[in-house]
Order: C-alpha cells, then structure tokens, then sequence
C-alpha cells in the first residue's frame, strides 16, 4: 500500500505538526512550500493523498487543485484543502476548485489522522484511490 502523503503548504510550523502526526501513523510525508514545487512533487512522488494549504504565496491552493484536476495523470489523487477556520467562503470555493474534502485549520491534533485516512476511502459509486 502506498504510504506517501504529500503536504503543500508554505507555513513551516504546520509543516512539522503534519509531518510529526502522519509519520507517528506509519505515513512517509513529502513536503513542498510552495504551488509548483507541490505540483512537481506530485508527478515525482505518485502520493496516496494530497494535503493543499489553500493559503500560499504566489499560486494559491485554488490553482494548485485546478492544475492537479485537469493532470489526467495526477486527478485520481484525493485532494484535501487545509481551510481556516474562519473563512466558511473557502470551504465552499476549495471543492469548487477539485478538493476532494477539507480539514479546518488549527489542526486538531486528536482527530487529524484519522480524518485523513477516511479521504482515503473511495467514495459510493466512485474509483478507489
Ligand atoms: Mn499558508
């Protein structure tokens, strides 16, 4: 089973908070900080999921799933958006773009894990991932 969960986002404190909770789960976590970088690490890398700040300079998280959405090669990929709290527009607007799901941020340390092992899970009706 492929164990890689690749993690785009620019904030280094969160970097670590994810890296340290998925890799205590068994799960190997490629970072990129940036939207390219991730879109490259994507290709690289074939991950089992995506973790996508929204919030990133330059290309934000938005682009970053429209430009994973329309890579026939990197589609099938689940994409989760990392949302704030605050911003109920960017939940809404993440799917939009192609996200698979989202996760608010602050990341609850109690839940995270297992709330992106259950994107994992193929949806009714749909192609496991
Ligand atoms: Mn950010």
């Amino acid at each position: 089973m492929n164990r890689r969960i690749l993690h785009i986002e620019d904030n280094e404190n969160n970097r670590y908070l994810v890296a340290f909770l998925l890799q205590a789960n068994g799960w190997e976590v490629v970072a990129a900080p940036d939207g390219p970088a991730g879109l490259a690490a994507a290709a690289a890398v074939g991950p089992a999921l995506i973790l996508l700040d929204i919030q990133l300079p330059g290309m934000d998280g938005y682009a970053v799933a429209r430009a994973l959405k329309a890579d026939r090669a990197l589609a099938p990929i689940p994409v989760v958006a990392l949302t704030s709290y605050a911003m109920a527009p960017d939940r809404a607007a993440a799917l939009a773009a192609g996200c698979d799901g989202y996760i608010e941020k602050p990341i609850d340390p109690e839940t995270f894990v297992a709330t992106v092992e259950g994107h994992l899970r193929p949806a009714a009706g749909g192609v496991p991932a």
